[in-house]
């Protein structure tokens, strides 16, 4: 019997035992694709439909399909976009979150410089958030050395990495490989010098390093403190310094306020090129989604491109997953990717974090962050180092827990009136001041690792 015959049949048969309902929900838009070695599979329009139709009638198809044809052994469900889907507008937070595990990695990192060359100058949008430190990078590659050393700073996920490798890739192509950069994220650096210690080869170590003409060392803020660590960094700075060779760093806050670097390294930072990454705006939020959607080629609809602009304003890596998830539902789930279902992923996809989030950790972070304790932060005193702070811990959880102001005056052991003020004071100073906002930004950091 040939396939559609077989599936037309089965499907009769399920009609006379189903609701009519549930027939015209579950299996009309079902076909019968393949038939491998006793293997009959089914195609269903969506991954909603498949598990259903698993779960439910997966017996009885399988029987009525084996009473017509002995010789099948089993039947297999797979999603396929052929045939009319219903639309939905909601998807499965679990789907999603396979999709996370299943990051696309289309380019891999270079052996020897460490770098990945999909960061490049040509896939950086600029705009008024990153055009200073971005003219610099560029800059760079004209004159090595030009800026020394040269420092970048900004929040999470706002394109430090992105930039600064994009300096080592510029320099690759242009000088055709005469001048090596080399890329480190500083955690690597300080396993390398622990190892070098250890087994007596910290002499291979310090050659790696100061051997290249260009060190782009990534999260400086994970050195400070570590002595060792520090020591030796300092040294191969020197010696690349002295040498005229290019120092890139890339850090989450300005030099000064990286509370463990030893001075000496700290002056050194400050004395170089010192540039900042803020939140992109709307406009160049939108000419990034553009741009990974044609890097891609891939398309959107303009009101879910304006969706997630105006939703994801604070982390572009944000934004990104938020991005790559819709291409996954569009690709793999065939859904029609609408306004709705962009704000219902995002919902999915970023409430978590502040769902995640007790007061507790809020103000134990921003107690740690001052090295003052909790009690102070409820107390009454008006010292001044603890006054600011308290009024930060006001504001994360306002703007973190979304909780509501009588109730923050409450925790606090103050009135609403003082919640709402201590919010908008913080919320000022955030807008007019970067490295007050970079303090900010890595309270909330700590907070969401905790
Ligand atoms: P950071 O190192 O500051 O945490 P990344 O450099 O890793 O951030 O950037 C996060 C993601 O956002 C990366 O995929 C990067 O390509 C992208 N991105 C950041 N800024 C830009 C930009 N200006 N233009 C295009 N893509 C960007
Ligand atoms: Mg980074």
């Amino acid at each position: 019997m040939d396939l559609e015959k077989l599936w037309q049949s089965t499907l009769g048969e399920m009609e006379i035992q189903l609701t009519k309902a549930n027939f015209s929900m579950w299996l009309r838009d079902s076909r019968l694709i393949d038939r491998r070695d006793g293997a009959l599979y089914v195609a269903l329009p969506s991954s909603f439909a498949k598990t259903w139709v698993e779960d439910k009638y997966h017996k009885n198809i399988l029987g009525i399909l084996r009473n017509m044809d002995s010789s099948v052994k089993k039947v297999e469900f797979v999603v396929n976009s052929q045939s009319t889907v219903p639309q939905k507008t909601t998807v499965d937070a679990r789907d999603l979150s396979k999709i996370d595990s299943a990051e696309l990695e289309f380019s891999s990192v270079d052996p020897v410089t460490c770098l990945n060359p999909h960061y490049t100058f040509s896939s950086f949008v600029v705009g008024p958030s990153n055009e200073l430190a971005f003219a610099a990078a560029k800059a760079i590659t004209e004159q090595i050395g030009k800026y020394n050393p040269f420092f970048v700073y900004g929040g999470v996920g706002l394109g430090k990495t992105h930039l600064i490798q994009a300096v080592g890739n510029e320099i690759l192509t242009k000088y055709n490989k005469k001048i090596r950069p080399m890329y480190v994220p500083s955690e690597q650096f300080t396993r390398e010098v622990v190892w070098g210690l250890r087994n007596d080869r910290i002499e291979t170590v310090k050659k790696k390093y100061r051997d290249t003409d260009v060190l782009i060392i990534d999260d400086i803020q994970f050195i400070g403190g570590k002595e060792k660590t520090e020591e030796e960094f300092f040294h191969t700075f020197n010696a690349l310094y002295e040498n005229n060779k290019q120092i890139i760093i890339s850090s989450d806050r300005p030099p000064q306020s990286i509370p463990t670097l030893e001075e000496r390294l700290r002056s050194r930072f400050e004395g170089g090129f010192v540039a900042d990454i803020g939140y992109p705006e709307y406009e160049m939020r939108v000419a990034i989604i553009r741009g990974k959607l044609s890097e891609a080629q891939r398309d959107l609809n303009e009101d879910v491109i304006d969706t997630l602009a105006r939703r994801l304003r604070k982390n572009i890596r944000e934004m990104e997953g938020v991005l790559k998830k819709l291409l996954f539902l569009q690709e793999q789930r065939h859904m029609e990717i609408t306004k709705a279902v962009a704000e219902d992923v995002i919902e999915k996809s970023t409430k978590n974090l502040s769902k995640r989030v007790n007061d507790s950790q809020i103000l134990k972070a921003v107690a740690e962050f001052f090295n003052v304790t909790i009690e102070d932060l409820i107390s009454h005193n008006r010292r001044k180092e603890v006054v600011e702070p308290r009024q930060i811990a006001m504001y994360l959880l306002r703007e973190i827990s979304e909780l509501s102001y009588p109730y923050i005056g409450e925790k606090m052991g103050r009135d609403h009136t003082t919640a709402i003020h201590s919010y908008e004071k913080i919320n000022q100073e955030i807008n007019k001041n970067s490295a007050f906002n970079q303090k900010i930004l890595t309270i909330k950091d700590i907070i969401y690792k905790s």
